[in-house]
């Protein structure tokens, strides 16, 4: 599971290429972890258009579930206003909050593990 975030205006090609090449490292480890934990962004139980608030700011914020997939590449402007979740612990967190670790991969700020934020999917 990754989530990336492509549309940054100062971001370099090479910064880019940095990123995907994290994220495919991830993607490896977690074939070879093979997690059997919680799928807190997939089991959720939350349906679009349910309103949540930031963990960290309270921003409110609208649930909308994207559709399953391993890679999500997404922009700011169409993840603006709706919650991610951490893989790890399930907190949910507004784009800001989630980008402020790192600048293209959302974050937890209890977690701390980079990239470990996704989008709800169903
Ligand atoms: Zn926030
Ligand atoms: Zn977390």
């Amino acid at each position: 599971m990754a989530w990336f975030n492509r549309r940054k205006k100062d971001t370099s090609s090479e910064a880019m290429r940095e990123v995907v090449d994290d994220v495919v490292r991830d993607l490896a480890e977690d074939d070879r972890i093979q997690s059997t934990g919680p799928r807190f962004w997939l089991d959720h139980g939350y349906v679009d258009g349910d309103r949540v608030e930031c963990a960290v700011c309270d921003k409110p914020l609208v649930v909308r579930l994207v559709k399953y997939s391993r890679v999500i590449l997404a922009t700011t402007d169409a993840q603006t206003g709706s919650p991610l979740i951490c893989g790890d612990c399930g907190r949910l967190l507004c784009l800001d909050c989630a980008l402020r670790l790192h600048p293209h991969r959302p974050s937890c700020d209890r977690c701390r593990r980079v990239g470990g934020v996704t989008s709800l999917m169903k």
